[in-house]
């Protein structure tokens, strides 16, 4: 058709603009909560770890019906990875660990969770792997005892900010409270100085990495996503693992952020077969 002699990239590069722009006013308009959270609370931009800890309580409430909301609902934005990669101009996020051959690595999101973390700690242990938890800070401080179980396991625990808003179109000051506040909270629970940060949805920015950076954090993503949380059902959970891993594999799944019994269901049968197939599991 004539529509085939369209200049290459034009129409692509109009369609991102647009798209851009539709997102960005989304972004302001759909996270007023996060707005109000933030002025409520202007001491935490200037010493935000400091802030974390001394109103934590505070915002509980407020804060955890917002992070619930795209937390069950996710994610808006598919193709994840294409989102604010590479746009600083270098800056990427880790999508695979490099340490030899068969090295995978599991990550465990948006816990901890009363429920479902017990029951995957009690997996990990059965088959002495070693995972990396990425903790929401409104979790950890609902949920301090269990938090401190994936510790006291030598778990990795990583950031992945405090109620879990998609960061890609907030400002930098958002950002940085989003962050500094979970990692109050995690480190004064667990004692952990997190270094790994994994941001929601696997919504990246410049100003995000920027962050990262400045927080001597190393941004982390994955490779293999078997969408665990739209409860695919354990068979299609378990196969999407087995096909799409290999060596430096990060593997993404969750233990918080809604009913994650299919998750466990999966891990229980992929952590043998894992092993069996000869990967070894690391931490990035
Ligand atoms: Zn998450």
């Amino acid at each position: 058709m004539a529509t085939g002699k369209t200049p290459p990239g034009s129409m692509t590069r109009r369609a991102l603009f647009v798209a851009g722009g539709v997102a960005l006013l989304a972004a302001c308009t759909h996270h007023p909560a996060e707005q109000a959270t933030d002025a409520a609370h202007p001491a935490a931009a200037a010493h935000p770890a400091a802030e974390a800890t001394r109103s934590a309580a505070s915002p509980r409430a407020s804060t955890r019906l917002t992070r619930k909301e795209p937390a069950v609902t996710r994610p808006a934005r598919t193709g994840p990875h294409a989102v604010g990669r590479g746009a600083d101009g270098g800056a990427l996020p880790m999508t695979h660990v490099d340490d030899g051959r068969m090295a995978i690595a599991l990550t465990i999101d948006d816990g901890p969770s009363p429920i479902y973390t017990p029951q995957v700690l009690r997996l990990l242990d059965k088959y002495q792997v070693t995972a990396t938890f990425s903790m929401i800070g409104l979790e950890v401080d609902a949920n301090p005892a269990v938090a401190r179980e994936v510790a006291a396991a030598g778990h990795v625990i990583a950031n992945h900010t405090w109620s879990h808003p998609d960061l890609a179109y907030l400002p930098p000051a958002v950002i940085a409270d989003q962050i500094d506040r979970s990692f109050g909270a995690i480190h004064q629970v667990t004692g952990r100085v997190p270094t790994l940060f994994r941001a929601p949805y696997g919504a990246w920015s410049p100003a995000v990495f920027q962050y990262c950076a400045q927080a001597r954090m190393t941004p982390l993503d994955w490779s293999v996503d078997p969408r665990d949380w739209s409860r695919p059902g354990v068979a299609a959970i378990v196969g999407n693992i087995m096909r799409n891993t290999r060596t430096g594999s990060i593997i993404l799944e969750h233990d918080g952020g809604g009913n994650r019994a299919q998750t466990v269901a999966a891990l229980k049968i992929v952590l043998p077969r894992l092993l069996d197939a000869g990967y070894h599991f690391v931490t990035p």
